[in-house]
């Protein structure tokens, strides 16, 4: 699997991300926070100092070519296809439950979920090798392929982040977005343009309807 070019000359993304080219490109919300310390340690290669409490919960997604700088004692991780952690909501809570408070999401470009259509055939035949019936591998990739499947990566981070705002509304989210070229953290355009919200003073009242829809 080829190592794309640079999100900076990939006409799909470039005009799309913002660099970090020192802390001060770091939002203000985010100086001095894990979520900053994560970002100077992906793309300036600061080491972490692991405080020996969890400090940071990174969501990200399976991909291979991306490789996370964190030492251990430090973060909790949840990797899935897409990086989206629909399906691990009980996984986000059980972190917060050991102090958790901050949550970095992580979309990259190239990913393999954007192209699960084209790749699906491929997955059937990965499971009748494993002795499966192609009548019963077909309709499991078809069922879980489709929630799987995402569009474009920097609209999939976006809707994720807005649902988990939904979901957990006191917790500090940043979007970030990994180019696979040189494993630099770049932040989303879109972040700028959306309301923050203020945690000190959020109304804590998530919807019984949407904690009812959780899969
Ligand atoms: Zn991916």
């Amino acid at each position: 699997m080829p190592v794309p070019q640079s999100v900076r000359v990939d006409e799909k993304y470039r005009d799309l991300l913002l660099t970090v080219d020192s802390g001060a490109d770091i939002p203000p919300d985010w100086q001095d926070t894990p979520i900053a310390a994560l970002i100077m340690a992906q793309n300036f290669g600061w080491p972490i100092q692991a405080s020996g409490k969890a400090e940071l919960l990174i969501a990200t997604c399976i991909e291979f070519r991306h490789a996370l700088p964190v030492p251990r004692m430090y973060a909790y991780v949840i990797r899935r296809a897409s990086g989206r952690v629909i399906g691990s909501e009980f996984s986000v809570g059980y972190t917060l439950a050991q102090g958790v408070k901050y949550l970095v999401l992580i979309g990259h470009n190239d990913c393999g979920m954007s192209k699960v259509k084209e790749t699906a055939p491929l997955v059937v035949d990965a499971f009748v090798d494993q002795g499966w019936s192609r009548a019963a591998a077909e309709e499991y990739v078809h069922k879980h392929a489709t929630r799987h499947a995402i569009g474009d990566e920097l609209d999939a981070l976006r809707d994720e982040y807005q649902r988990l705002r939904m979901i957990f509304p006191k917790l500090e989210i940043a979007p970030l977005f990994v180019c696979l070229h040189d494993s630099r953290l770049y932040i989303p355009k879109w972040f700028l343009d959306i309301e923050k919200p203020d945690h000190s003073n959020y109304p804590a009242n998530v919807s019984a309807e949407i904690i009812a829809d959780l899969p």
